[in-house]
């Protein structure tokens, strides 16, 4: 089945009892376990809720099995905690989501386990391996600068010396990307973004092999981050509108981004589907869509970002990304708060940055209101 179909019917089942079709919402916390062998209970991750959205997600990336979780924080903590323990190093990229920058800086010293960030290279992170690295996390495209790293060349690297691989995928989605079919061990997702798509879920997923999936989910329901039935269900219904939602996404950023230059407020656009992007050649290769996530760095003539952000009418400034309504936020005050401003001038994330986040509107609109908010 195409991606379209399998949104809209993998994993997802008629209701047995009345013919109804779409997945009922199992409320029960409690299950009879006479005559059963693996009674659901939901943080065994097990609950048939749960099921229907990790199959949907298993065809959309790919994957064997997977877990779903109640925050991609509590997707990726449990996925690398999983992995890696006292004495193990792990390597990320200098450039990545902030709260798993924060999971890194906070937790791993007192949990003894080594990490180094490196730049967004393949060469970098080959020089940083050590007889200890147990795992690498990357993240493609980056969050917030679009950074494109080559996935295939990260996963072979990696298994020659049996290091197991994590993506972030969230910005691409499963829509746009799927690294597991590059040989990547195990993808991760903040369901809150795409995979949610209206601005009122957060939740997490995990996908990967058979073989992974089983110590991650011992992990898991000693860690409890698991997601109840009702959300789960508007889990489901979300992603039966994905592709729809990602592709059109997806063009209205490649639209905005080849405009956005346009005006002389504008320094800089960072956007992977533009032919200009450094490593554009790369992501064509690998994703088959450049996702709705659209960054650009203000002239200094602009003045602040501040009084930007004030004097737009439709694209709201907020937290969060991925939603169905445009949105933007200045990733040094948000996404990027918990990195030292050292760290953050050192990978490009500057008080002049902002991170938008395109919606499903019409694209014309969302340049108006860029353009008279830029003045
Ligand atoms: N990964 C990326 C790329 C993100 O942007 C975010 C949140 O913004 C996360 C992970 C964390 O997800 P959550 O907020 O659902 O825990």
């Amino acid at each position: 089945m195409k991606k379209q179909t399998q949104c809209v019917h993998s994993g997802t089942s008629m209701d047995p009892a009345t013919g109804g079709i779409n997945t009922p919402i199992y409320t029960s916390s409690a299950y009879r376990y006479l005559d059963s062998d693996g009674p659901p209970y939901p943080r065994y991750f097990n609950t048939p809720n749960q099921e229907a959205v990790i199959q949907k997600l298993c065809v959309l990336e790919q994957a064997e099995d997977g877990i779903l979780f109640s925050s991609g924080m509590a997707a990726i903590s449990t996925a690398i905690l999983s992995l890696v323990g006292a004495g193990d190093h792990v390597i990320l990229q200098d450039e990545l989501y902030g709260g798993t920058y924060a999971l890194v800086t906070h937790q791993f010293e007192r949990l003894g386990i080594r990490y180094s960030f490196v730049p967004k290279s393949v060469d970098a992170i080959e020089e940083a391996i050590t007889a200890e690295t147990k795992l690498i996390l990357i993240e493609t495209p980056t969050n917030p600068l679009l950074g494109i790293i080559d996935i295939e060349q990260v996963a072979e690297l990696a298994s020659k010396r049996s290091i197991n691989t994590m993506i972030d995928n969230t910005f691409a989605s499963p829509i746009n990307q799927n690294p597991l079919k590059y040989g990547i061990d195990i993808v991760v997702h903040s369901g809150t973004k795409y995979i949610g798509g209206h601005s009122d879920i957060c939740c997490g997923a995990v996908l990967t092999r058979k073989e992974i999936v089983e110590p991650i989910k011992l992990t898991a329901m000693d860690l409890g981050g698991s997601l109840n039935a009702t959300t789960c269900a508007l889990v489901e219904r979300s992603l039966k509108t994905l592709h729809l939602r990602v592709t059109r996404q997806s063009e209205n950023a490649l639209a905005i981004a080849s405009r956005l230059h346009e005006h002389d407020k504008i320094e800089r656009v960072f956007y992977p589907g533009l032919p200009s992007h450094p490593d554009h050649r790369i992501a064509a290769t690998q994703m088959s869509g450049f996702g709705g996530m659209v960054s650009f760095n203000l002239a200094d003539s602009a003045g602040l970002s501040l009084d930007f952000l004030r004097r737009l009418e439709l694209i709201v400034p907020a937290l969060s990304l991925g939603g169905i309504e445009s949105t933007i936020c200045a990733p040094a005050q948000t996404s990027h708060k918990k990195m030292s401003q050292e760290a953050r001038e050192r990978i490009g994330v500057t008080d002049r940055l902002l991170r938008l986040s395109v919606g499903i509107e019409h694209h014309d609109d969302l340049l108006d209101d860029l353009f008279q908010a830029l003045g």
